[in-house]
This record gives C-alpha cells, structure tokens and sequence, in this order.
C-alpha cells in the first residue's frame, strides 16, 4: 500500500520523532501551522476516524493514554487534539493521525 505514514512508522521514510513504543508513532509535523505541532499515528493503518473498529480502538485508547506523556516530551501543558475525517474535513494523509497543536498563535477558536 503506497501509504506516506504508513513507511514513517516502518522507517522507511525518515521522521523528526518524538516518541515511539510498539503500537503508535509521534512525530514533528512537516508543514507545521502551529509553534508545536507533531501528528500520532498508530503504526497498523487505519485510514481515518471512520476507519476505528472494536477491533483496533485499543490502539486509539493507547494513543490517548499517551498523548499526556508525548505533550510533556513536547514540552507543552496546553494543547488542541484534532483529527480531520475525510477530504471534506481536510483529511490529506489517508492514515488515521492526531495533530497535537500547541503555541501562542491557538486561539479559542476552532474553525
Ligand atoms: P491532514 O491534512 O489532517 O491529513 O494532516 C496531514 C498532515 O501531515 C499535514 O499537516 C502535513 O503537513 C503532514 N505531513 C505530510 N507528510 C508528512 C511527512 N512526510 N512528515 C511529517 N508530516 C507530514
Ligand atoms: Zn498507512
């Protein structure tokens, strides 16, 4: 499958990471909109939030019992968890990702 993150979490393309255990990935976004931006992915592919199933939401559940952890290692305290689902919503990596945003440029709004 010719999936971008799908060789970030195998290794095969390089990545700024930040953290990394057996079942997700945390990496420096490459065009990033915020002062702290990094994405978190599960390394198994799932295309998007749509794509989450009673068979592989325990790697979600693992995401975000870690997204505390990786935003220490980021060096942030406050912070937004985004996921786009689908072009419509702005979904461009068809690979069920995070964004961890955090800065002075983050205002209230979310759209
Ligand atoms: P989205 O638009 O929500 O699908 O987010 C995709 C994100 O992936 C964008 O913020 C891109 O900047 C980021 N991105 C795309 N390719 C790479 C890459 N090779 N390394 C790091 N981030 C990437
Ligand atoms: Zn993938």
């Amino acid at each position: 499958m010719d999936c971008i993150f799908c060789k970030i979490a195998d290794g095969s393309i390089p990545s700024g990471k930040v953290y990394e255990d057996d079942l997700i990935l945390c990496f420096k976004d490459i065009n990033p909109q915020a002062e702290v931006h990094a994405l978190v992915i599960p390394k198994q592919h799932i295309a998007s939030v749509n794509g989450i199933t009673a068979e592989n939401s325990d790697t979600v559940k693992h995401i975000f019992e870690k997204i505390p952890e990786i935003a220490k290692l980021l060096g942030v305290n406050d912070y937004r968890v985004i996921s786009n689902c689908g072009e419509g919503a702005g979904q461009t990596v068809m690979h069920l990702h995070f964004h961890i945003l955090s800065g002075s440029n983050l205002g209230e709004r979310l759209v």
